[in-house]
């Protein structure tokens, strides 16, 4: 078999030297690999690349399409991009793969019967990254979840559940609070999870989950989430199994892979040969399987698990009560190989055999919803300081073409009609100029426009605008609080 181009990066840090045990324990296990080596992190951003990545390195990335990335150090001091999101978002990168197994009795935990699978959207939800200042007072993020994003990463979980024979895909949410973002999360989950109907499906609103997980997490099979709870929560799971250095995780994109290690480059503990290679070991068994060399996978796997069960630890898991030996990154890796051929006797062995033979990435076409749409309305925020009864004065006499002002809220609680005195304000209101509940619209834009100069004239100063639409005649958005 033909060998397979990757392209490798040693990182910062201890990264050089868990790549080296990494690639070491890969070549003698038989891989078969044509290694592109590149340079990003530190020096990169150091030498004035915000990026901490040059062109030349992201051709080397479309040619091969695999990357098996060590960590790297970013820089202190604003202005440098994160490399991560960087390579997430330019190779569509939507999948986040990261199992997180426990290894009792050989490796310390309170969870001997751990094996989760966190799958975490990669490229949505608050990480668009899209931010701003609105008023002297107030920063807003904006949650980005959207159908076809969320259709490929709920649908890769329970591919992923089918093809490494997992029983149950559960998916974490909090949409009884954001009922349209999260909620079109938990209904994609439904609507898939149907096509699936031999795995076991649930959800959980993500605080309880998140509680259940740190408590029980061997209830728990493989979970999907949106980007930020899936961030936290597989922290919290890797580090409850045994150790951050001991979890590998996958970026998977449609086209493109990138396989790593969970945890950052440990300045404090580089070049002393101290480090535990593990992570980034069990990252690159993922790409051996993304790339057809399940078989090498399988050996290279079992011969580590062995490793582990005979009590040869790195510093961050030895303890002296489970351990036989401690050893370095080097002489860690060199236990791997000696193994070679060995298969643990109390670890569950690795069995890659059946690991599936077609990306996972496979869908059927994206098919986008063709409700009518129909704009019947306006949020329009207005920077104001005065209370929530002296703007709507303001602002009734400013309505025209049907509409009326519906409410005014305050970040997101309804002020005006009705409002507490007591109720807390900052300097900017969401007015909701709506045409009434008997006119389904459409509305003209222009009435939107003319409103806004209107309200411009008027002496005030509007923020930000959202069309309020209907979808073949249901609202497109949200009632205030306590609307
Ligand atoms: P870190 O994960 O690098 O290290 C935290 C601590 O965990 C270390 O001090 C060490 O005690 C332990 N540790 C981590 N990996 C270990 C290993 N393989 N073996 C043994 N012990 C290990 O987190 P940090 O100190 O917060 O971050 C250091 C740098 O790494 C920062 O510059 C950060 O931006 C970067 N970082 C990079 C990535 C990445 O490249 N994917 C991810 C996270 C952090």
């Amino acid at each position: 078999m033909p060998n397979v181009p990757i392209t490798v990066a040693h990182g910062d840090g201890i990264g050089p030297e868990i790549m080296s045990a990494t690639l070491h324990i890969l070549k003698e296990a038989g891989a078969r690999l044509d290694i592109e080596t590149i340079e990003i992190g530190e020096k990169v951003y150091l030498r004035g690349n915000p990026a901490g990545i040059d062109s030349a390195s992201f051709e080397s990335l479309r040619r091969t399409r695999v990357f098996l990335k060590a960590p790297i150090t970013t820089p202190q001091g604003g202005g440098f991009k994160s490399l991560n999101v960087t390579t997430r978002k330019a190779f569509g990168l939507y999948a986040n793969v990261r199992p997180c197994l426990s290894y009792h009795p050989f490796v310390e935990t309170k969870h001997p019967r751990m094996d989760v699978v966190i799958v975490r959207e990669n490229e949505e939800d608050l990480y668009a990254g899209i931010e701003h200042r609105q008023t002297a007072d107030v920063m807003q993020c904006l949650k980005l979840i959207t159908r076809p994003g969320t259709e490929k990463i709920v649908r890769y979980a329970f591919e992923y559940a089918r093809a490494y024979g997992r029983k149950k895909v559960t998916c974490f949410t909090k949409d009884n609070i954001m009922k349209l973002t999260d909620g079109l999360f938990h209904e994609v989950f439904d609507t898939i999870g149907a096509e699936y109907p031999d795995l076991e499906k649930e959800h959980w609103i993500v605080d309880i989950g998140a509680a259940k997980l740190a408590d029980t997490p061997e209830v728990f099979d493989v979970i999907v989430m949106p980007n930020l709870y899936g961030d936290i929560l597989s922290d919290v799971a890797a580090q409850i199994a045994g150790s951050v250095g001991l979890a590998g995780s996958a970026n998977i994109g449609d086209g493109c892979a990138m396989f790593e290690a969970i945890h950052g480059s440990a300045p404090r503990r580089a070049g002393q040969n101290l480090a535990n290679p593990s992570g980034l070991f069990l990252g690159a068994i993922q790409m051996l399987i993304h790339i057809g060399q399940s078989d090498v996978a399988e050996r290279a796997h079992n011969a580590w698990l062995r490793t582990i069960e005979e009590g040869v630890h790195t510093y961050d898991i030895h303890d002296p009560s489970s351990s036989k030996e401690k050893v370095g990154t080097r002489e860690f890796a060199a236990a791997v190989v000696a193994r070679l051929g060995k298969r643990p006797e109390v670890l569950r062995e690795a069995r890659y055999g059946n690991a599936p033979r077609r990306p996972l990435t496979d869908r059927p076409p994206y098919v986008r919803p063709s409700d009518p749409k129909a704009l019947v309305g306006a949020d329009v925020f207005i920077e104001f300081l005065g209370r929530p009864p002296e703007l709507a004065a303001r602002l009734q006499p400013l309505c025209a073409d049907g509409l009326r002002l519906e409410m005014l809220s305050n970040r997101g609680m309804k002020v005006w009609p009705g409002g507490l005195e007591e109720t807390f304000t900052v300097d900017v209101y969401r007015c909701r100029f709506q045409l009434p509940e008997t006119n389904p619209g459409p509305l003209a834009h222009r009435a939107v426009t003319a409103l806004l100069d209107r309200i411009t004239a008027s002496g005030l100063e509007f923020v930000k605008l959202e069309g309020l639409y209907t979808f073949g005649g249901k609202p497109g958005f949200s009632r205030g609080q306590g609307q």
